[in-house]
C-alpha cells in the first residue's frame, strides 16, 4: 500500500477547493466570452465578474467598486508601492514583494524608511513612531507574517499612520480568508490579497483601494478595472477566487477551531519529542490558525525538511540554504532570533483538509528527523 502524503505547507500555497473548481469550470469552456464584448457571449462572464467583485467586497467589509482584480499578492503590493507618491515606511519583515518593490523605488530617489517588529513578531504603533521621518505619506505593514504566522493589530497601525498624516497599506495575503477582516472598521486604505493562499486558483488576487483614493495604473491598456488595471479579465480565476473566499469566510469559525485543534496537537507532539524548542511568533495567542513555526537550536532546518519529505510530509524551512552558506531569513533576523535557533527553524502550516491523523503522521516524521539531525 502506498503511504499517504501529507501536505502541511499551506502558507506556501493551498490546494484548489472543490467549490472553487466547480465555480470555474463553465468559464473555462462554454462561457468563454470576453466580458467587454458587445454581443451576448459577454453577458454571463460580465455578470460573473460583477458578482465576484461584490462577493469579495462583502468578505472584507468593502464596496464592490473598491476591489481591483490583479494577478496576485506580488502585483497588488507592487502597484501600491510603485504608484503611490511621497515618502514610504515599510516594516523590515515584510514579504519580498513589498521589500523589493520598496528597494526599487528607493533606487529612483524616493524616501524609504523601515520600522521594526518586536521580538515576539508583531509591529506596534510605537515602532512606527520610533522610525518616523518627515515626508512619509504611506505606511505598509503586513496583516500576518508568512514565515512566523504572527499577526498585527492593523486597525491600530492604520489609525496611527493616519494620525501622522500618512495612508496605510497592508499586505494581507496570509490573513484574508483565514482571519476576519473588516477594512472599514480597521480604516485600511489599501489591502493586498492572493487567491492561492485561500484555496483559490494561482495567478489571481485583488487590491482593495478605499473609495476616494487613486493610484496610477501599473498597466496601461484597455478600460478594465475602471481603467486602472488593463487586460482582459481572467474570468474563471476571478470566479474561483470569489467562490473560495466566500466559502472560507462563511466557515471561518469552524475552520479556525479545526486548525487550532491540529495546531495544539502538533505542539503537544513536538513538546513530547524535544524540550529544546522555541516557537517564534506564537506569543499573545495572536498567530494565524493552524500555523506552527518551531526553532530547534543547533539543528539544521533543511535536513529536517528533507527527512520529513522522504517520509511523505511537506513542510518549509525558515532559512534558505545553499551548499556553502545558510542564509538566515530577513524575518528571523528582524525578530532577533539567534543564529543557532534560526538555522533550525521550520514552518508547519495546516489547511482545512488536514486531519488529526495527518498531525500524527507529522509528529512521527519529526520523531525520525530529530533523532537524525
Ligand atoms: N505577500 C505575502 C505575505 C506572501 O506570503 C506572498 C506569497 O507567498 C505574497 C505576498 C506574494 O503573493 P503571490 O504569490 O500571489 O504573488
Amino acid at each position: 500500500m502506498s503511504k499517504k502524503l501529507i501536505y502541511a505547507d499551506h502558507a506556501a500555497t493551498t490546494p484548489l477547493s472543490a467549490t472553487a473548481l466547480a465555480a470555474m469550470m463553465p468559464f473555462l469552456r462554454e462561457e468563454f466570452g470576453n466580458p467587454s464584448s458587445l454581443h451576448s457571449w459577454s453577458k454571463k462572464p460580465r455578470e460573473a465578474v460583477d458578482e465576484a467583485r461584490a462577493a469579495i467586497a462583502r468578505c472584507i467589509g468593502a464596496e464592490p467598486e473598491e476591489i481591483y482584480f490583479t494577478s496576485g499578492g506580488t502585483e497588488s503590493d507592487n502597484w501600491v508601492i510603485k504608484s503611490s507618491t511621497g515618502g514610504l515606511m515599510v516594516s523590515s519583515y515584510e514579504h519580498h514583494a513589498v521589500l523589493n518593490a520598496a528597494a526599487n523605488v528607493a533606487t529612483e530617489g524616493r524616501q524609504v524608511c523601515y520600522c521594526k517588529p518586536k521580538m515576539e513578531g508583531s509591529v506596534w504603533p510605537d515602532k512606527i513612531t520610533a522610525a518616523w521621518q518627515d515626508g512619509i505619506k504611506l505606511v505598509t505593514v503586513m496583516a500576518a507574517n508568512n514565515e512566523i504566522g504572527s499577526r498585527n493589530v492593523i486597525g491600530d497601525l492604520a489609525r496611527h499612520a493616519h494620525a501622522k498624516g500618512a495612508l496605510f497599506h497592508t499586505d494581507a495575503v496570509q490573513a484574508v480568508g483565514h482571519v476576519p477582516i473588516d477594512v472599514k472598521q480597521d480604516e485600511i486604505d489599501f489591502l493586498s490579497a492572493s487567491a492561492h493562499k485561500f484555496n483559490g486558483p494561482r495567478g489571481v488576487g485583488f487590491l482593495y483601494m478605499r473609495k476616494g483614493l487613486s493610484l496610477h495604473p501599473l498597466m496601461n491598456g484597455g478600460q478594465q478595472e475602471s481603467g486602472l488595471r488593463a487586460g482582459t479579465e481572467n474570468v474563471a480565476a476571478i470566479v474561483g477566487m470569489s467562490a473560495a473566499l466566500t466559502d472560507n469566510c462563511d466557515n471561518i469559525e469552524q475552520n479556525t477551531a479545526h486548525l487550532d485543534r491540529l495546531k495544539e496537537q502538533l505542539l503537544e507532539g513536538i513538546a513530547s519529542l524535544s524540550k529544546d524548542v522555541y516557537f517564534p511568533g506564537s506569543k499573545f495567542d495572536y498567530q494565524l490558525p493552524g500555523f506552527v513555526c518551531a526553532s530547534f537550536p543547533g539543528r539544521s532546518a533543511e535536513a529536517i525538511v528533507q527527512i520529513l519529505d522522504l517520509k511523505g510530509v511537506a513542510i518549509s524551512a525558515g532559512a534558505a540554504c545553499d551548499s556553502k552558506n545558510t542564509q538566515i531569513s530577513h524575518v528571523l533576523k528582524a525578530i532577533h532570533l539567534p543564529r543557532n535557533f534560526a538555522e533550525g527553524t521550520v514552518r508547519v502550516t495546516f489547511g482545512v483538509e488536514n486531519t488529526e491523523d495527518d498531525v500524527k503522521g507529522v509528529v512521527d516524521a519529526f520523531k525520525v528527523a530529530l533523532r537524525k539531525v
